[in-house]
C-alpha cells in the first residue's frame, strides 16, 4: 500500500448509530417482535438427514445466528463475505483462533504487553510444541521478530498500557511474509476500529467488555474473511464446546442497540478525565490515546474513529493508590471495563502486567462527566491527606 493510501483517513463514523441500533435485526415479520427472544434449545427437530442450519445446540443456534449477524454488520460492514463465531467468552474466541491455527512446529508472534491471560495461553501453546516470539506493541516492535511465524497476534489499543501499532503496516509487512494477522479489538470495540478494514485476517474480541457494556455477559467473538481458517475456527468451537448461552446471546445483542450512544459518551467522558488528571500533580503517566499529545495519537488517529473509555495513570505509591480507589464515589473499585458504570482498580494487585505499584487503569462509564470529573478529582485530594 502507498503511504497516501496508509494516510488516508477512516471515514467519520457517520452512519454507526443506524448500524448498531438495526444490526442484526431480521426481516420484519407480521406479529412477530422486532428482535426474537431467547431460543433455548439443546436440539431441533430433525427427522430424515441431519442437515441443515439448526441441527444441535452446540453447533448453531437462531439467537447467535441474529447476533453474528449484528456483530459482523459492524466489524466488517457492506461486505458478506465475511464469517461470525460467537463464543462463551473472549478467551474462548482467542484460543480458538490460536489453537486451530496453530500446530506443532509453529511459530506465533505475541505482544508481550497484553492481555494478562496471554502469559498463560503462551505457556500451552510451548506445551503443544509452538515456538511463540514476543514483542512491545508500541513502535511496531512485532515487526521485528515476523521471520518465519504463522500467525501474528496484535493487541491495539494494548491493555493496559493503551500503547497503539500501526495495524496497515504490520499487516502489510506480515503478509508480505505470509503471515496471518489477527487483532484483539476488545478495547477498541467495532465502532473504534474495524481491523479487517485495515488487513487483518481475523478481527477477535471479548464482548464482556463494552461491546455489550452492562457488566452482566461474557461473550466474545471471531471475524474473519478467510472461508478455509474460519472453518478451523468453527470446528474448534465444536470440539471444545466453548459456546455462549441463547440467554447471554441474546443480551448481547439487545446491548448492542445503545453501543454507538455508550461509546460516543463514554469516549467524550473519558477525553475530560483525562484532561482533568493532566493538570493534577501527582498523576503521572498519564495515557489516553484520545490526547492530542498522547505517545499513541499520531497513529491511532490514522485508524480508530473513537479512542476508548480506558484511562491509565500512575499515583506516586501503592497506599495513594488504595487510598484514592477507596475514596471514590462513582466509580466502582473493579476489574474489567467498557460497563456504563464506571469502574477502576490498582493494577499491580493481579501480578503479572509490567506496571508501577501506583498504576490506576480506570474505565470511564456513562454517568455525567462533570459528576465524575468533581468525584476524581476530590478523591485525589481525599488520598493525599
Ligand atoms: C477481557 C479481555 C479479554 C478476555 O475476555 P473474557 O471475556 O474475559 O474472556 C481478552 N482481551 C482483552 C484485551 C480483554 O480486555
Amino acid at each position: 500500500m502507498s503511504d497516501s493510501a496508509r494516510e488516508t483517513p477512516v471515514d467519520d463514523g457517520k452512519g454507526d448509530g443506524t448500524r448498531a441500533v438495526r444490526a442484526g435485526l431480521p426481516e420484519p415479520v407480521k406479529h412477530e417482535p422486532t428482535l426474537p427472544g431467547p431460543v433455548f434449545a439443546a436440539h431441533f427437530h430433525l427427522p430424515g438427514e441431519p442437515t441443515g442450519a439448526y441441527t444441535y445446540g452446540r453447533d448453531e443456534n437462531p439467537t447467535w445466528t441474529l447476533l453474528e449477524r449484528a456483530i459482523g454488520e459492524l466489524e466488517a460492514p457492506g461486505r458478506d463475505d465475511v464469517e461470525t463465531l460467537v463464543f462463551a467468552s473472549g478467551m474462548a474466541a482467542i484460543s480458538a483462533v490460536l489453537f486451530s491455527q496453530l500446530s506443532a512446529g509453529d511459530t506465533v508472534v505475541l505482544p508481550d504487553d497484553g492481555y494478562q491471560v496471554l502469559p498463560l495461553v503462551r505457556a500451552q501453546l510451548e506445551a503443544y510444541g509452538v515456538q511463540v516470539r514476543t514483542a512491545p506493541t508500541g513502535g511496531d516492535a512485532q515487526l521485528d521478530v515476523l521471520d518465519g511465524a504463522k500467525l501474528l497476534w496484535i493487541e491495539s489499543p494494548s491493555n493496559p498500557g493503551l500503547d497503539v501499532c500501526d495495524i496497515r503496516r504490520l499487516v502489510e509487512a506480515a503478509h508480505a511474509r505470509g503471515v496471518l494477522v489477527a487483532v484483539d479489538n476488545t478495547l477498541a470495540t467495532p465502532l473504534g476500529q474495524r481491523p479487517l478494514e485495515l488487513g487483518a485476517d481475523f478481527a477477535v474480541a471479548s464482548g464482556t467488555k463494552q461491546l455489550t457494556g452492562h457488566g452482566d455477559v461474557l461473550l466474545g467473538y471471531v471475524v474473519g474473511g478467510d472461508a478455509g481458517a474460519m472453518t478451523a475456527v468453527r470446528r474448534w468451537r465444536k470440539i471444545v464446546g466453548a459456546i455462549p448461552g441463547p440467554m447471554e446471546a441474546w443480551l448481547a445483542h439487545r446491548s448492542i442497540a445503545t453501543l454507538q450512544l455508550r461509546v460516543d459518551r463514554q469516549c467524550a467522558s473519558a477525553l475530560l478525565v483525562a484532561q482533568a488528571l493532566r493538570e493534577r500533580p501527582e498523576v503521572t503517566g498519564l495515557r489516553y490515546p484520545g490526547l492530542p499529545d498522547d505517545p499513541s495519537h499520531e497513529v491511532a488517529s490514522r485508524q480508530m474513529r473513537r479512542y476508548g473509555c480506558v484511562v491509565s495513570f500512575t499515583l506516586p505509591t501503592r497506599a495513594r493508590a488504595e487510598a484514592f480507589l477507596d475514596a471514590l464515589r462513582l466509580v466502582d473499585d473493579a476489574t474489567s471495563f467498557g460497563g456504563v458504570r464506571s469502574t477502576a482498580e490498582r493494577r499491580g494487585r493481579w501480578g503479572g502486567d509490567a506496571v508501577a505499584e501506583g498504576f490506576v487503569r480506570l474505565s470511564v462509564g456513562a454517568e455525567d462527566p462533570e459528576d465524575l470529573v468533581a468525584d476524581l478529582l476530590r478523591a485525589l485530594d481525599a488520598s493525599a491527606r
